[in-house]
């Protein structure tokens, strides 16, 4: 019983350390991204843009997307999207 126990603690958290131990050991690896295929992106805000369009960025890996609440989407902030979004500041005002 005691062995399923300790297997049974062995959740994600647990997972998740064991893995960083793993990746911190081998560089070619890419740490951030890899955690991130894993465990998908760690969001913070990085700039509102109107009250349903934000741009955030992953703490890990530090990509930025565009996220928008209405159409609940999150997409890769490119040159594009990013020009696009400093017009609808421009618009919007502060
Ligand atoms: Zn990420």
């Amino acid at each position: 019983m005691k062995t399923q126990t300790a297997l049974e603690r062995f959740n994600a958290q647990m997972l998740k350390q064991a893995l960083s131990w793993i990746i911190e050991r081998s560089p070619r690896l890419g740490k951030p991204d890899i955690m991130c295929r894993i465990f998908g992106h760690d969001y913070k805000l990085k700039r509102k843009i109107t009250p349903y369009l934000r741009e955030i960025e992953c703490k890990n890996c530090k990509r930025e997307f565009g996220m928008h609440d209405e159409l609940r989407c999150i997409l890769p902030l490119d040159d594009e999207l990013r020009s696009c979004n400093d017009d609808l500041v421009k618009l919007h005002g502060s």
